[in-house]
């Protein structure tokens, strides 16, 4: 399966053919290093990323692209995790990453099928409706927008089920992110070499010293931004998880089944996405071996013919929290970026100047690699 056949990053960048010294090295060209290496140009950074393969290609690729809040759970549980005050402003600092998201690609009018369509996690059940009350209450307290729906408001969005009830949330929107980081590496004139792996590298002179197969690269820092590759032991840390996308056939009863723009999901911890791409059903499972009874399930009475089908890995730590933060002293690690992952990374590397000049905040307190100190240590929760 290859990263998002139906939206292929056009614009390619050379690979490195000479020796070259930077105060900054980023390695890995999805989101999180595009993020990274460009808020590090911002900040004055001299910077250049290398990516193995392509811009935007694995996990980045082949996303979705669902700007939604937070890093993967609903609010509720968030409080229970890392208690209400840091869900609270994980919370609305990820509200204020949709908003610049949304923003950086129609202001700069980057072609990525950028979309504030807004979404509706449905219930099944009367737990699930019991639970969809709760979160509509917490965000409400924060003032973030969110819209109850009965039964029969869901059956509105969606006519083809019946499902118990869901919650509108207006503000969520959706990307291509691969276009999009690829999109701003342009525009922002950020220093790229494709087809550039990362060999290997060793400390020398303060700094790194980082062999490719194009020539050596010199710096004082190096980001390491590869998602699911190991890296300084973090990989004991996060869990591979893999997604799967089947996309259908251009059909005419794309209306019929969604009459607006909307984009679905369940409430199971790896739960089902379903939503309108032009004239497609796009179903998105967790892991292969399902989809012809979800495909029955979610589409009923319509004939679901699958063109394209995609999928990829992504590492994901055990309390939704990235790994951001400084693994050795020229090394700083920002991967983990897990379910709700271009979000995570867009705010990840806003943060990594900030880590490279020695300061932190709640956030990077958060994702700091250290925490697992205390887990290792059997503290278990973070506080
Ligand atoms: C099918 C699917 C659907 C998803 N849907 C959503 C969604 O709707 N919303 C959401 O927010 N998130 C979603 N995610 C999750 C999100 O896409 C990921 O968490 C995010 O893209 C991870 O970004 P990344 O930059 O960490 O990783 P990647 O995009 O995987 O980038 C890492 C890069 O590092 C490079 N690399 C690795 N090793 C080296 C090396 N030695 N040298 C040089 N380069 C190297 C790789 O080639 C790769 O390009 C989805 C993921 C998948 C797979």
């Amino acid at each position: 399966m290859q990263a998002n056949p139906l939206w292929p990053v056009e614009k390619r960048f050379p690979s490195l053919q000479s020796d070259i010294r930077k105060d900054v090295l980023v390695v890995g060209g999805g989101m999180a290093g595009i993020s990274s290496a460009l808020r590090l140009k911002m900040a004055g950074f001299d910077v250049a990323l290398i990516e193995r393969d392509e811009v935007g290609g694995p996990a980045t690729g082949a996303s979705s692209g669902v700007l939604y809040y937070g890093s993967g759970t609903n609010l509720v549980p968030a409080c229970g995790l890392f208690g209400e005050e840091k869900a609270n402003k994980l919370w609305k600092e990820t509200a204020g990453v949709i908003d610049e998201i949304v923003k950086t690609a129609r202001d700069e009018a980057i072609d990525c099928g950028i979309r504030s369509c807004g979404s509706i996690m449905v219930g099944k059940n009367d737990g699930e409706v019991t639970e969809i009350e709760a979160e509509y209450g917490a965000l409400k307290k924060l003032g973030l927008p969110g819209r109850l729906l009965s039964s029969s408001d869901v059956k509105d969005y969606f006519p083809l089920m019946g499902f118990r009830g869901g919650l509108a949330y207006d503000a969520v929107g959706q990307v291509h992110p691969a276009r999009f980081a690829s999109g701003v590496a342009r525009i922002e004139g950020l220093e790229i070499y494709e087809q550039t792996p990362l060999i290997e590298w060793k400390d020398e002179n303060g700094g790194v010293q980082v062999k490719t197969p194009g020539g050596l690269v010199r710096a004082s820092d190096l980001v390491l931004a590869t998602n699911a590759e190991p890296c300084f032991g973090m990989e004991n840390h996060f869990e591979l998880e893999s997604s799967v996308i089947l996309a259908s056939e251009p059909t005419r009863r794309v209306r019929d089944v969604f009459p607006e723009e909307k984009i679905f999901w369940t409430m199971e911890e790896k739960y089902d996405l379903f939503y309108p791409r032009g004239d497609r059903l796009i179903l998105e499972l967790y892991a292969l071996g399902e989809e012809e009874n979800k495909l029955a399930y979610y589409f009923p009475g319509v004939e679901f013919k699958t063109e394209q089908q995609w999928g990829e890995a992504w590492s994901k730590p055990p309390d939704w929290i990235p790994i951001v933060g400084k693994v050795s002293e020229h090394v700083t690690s920002a991967i983990g970026m897990g379910d709700q992952g271009i979000i995570m990374s867009w705010l990840s590397g806003s943060k990594i100047p900030m880590i490279i000049n020695g300061g932190s905040d709640w956030f990077t307190e958060m994702a700091s690699p250290s925490r697992f100190a205390r887990f290792d240590q059997g503290a278990g929760q973070i506080s």
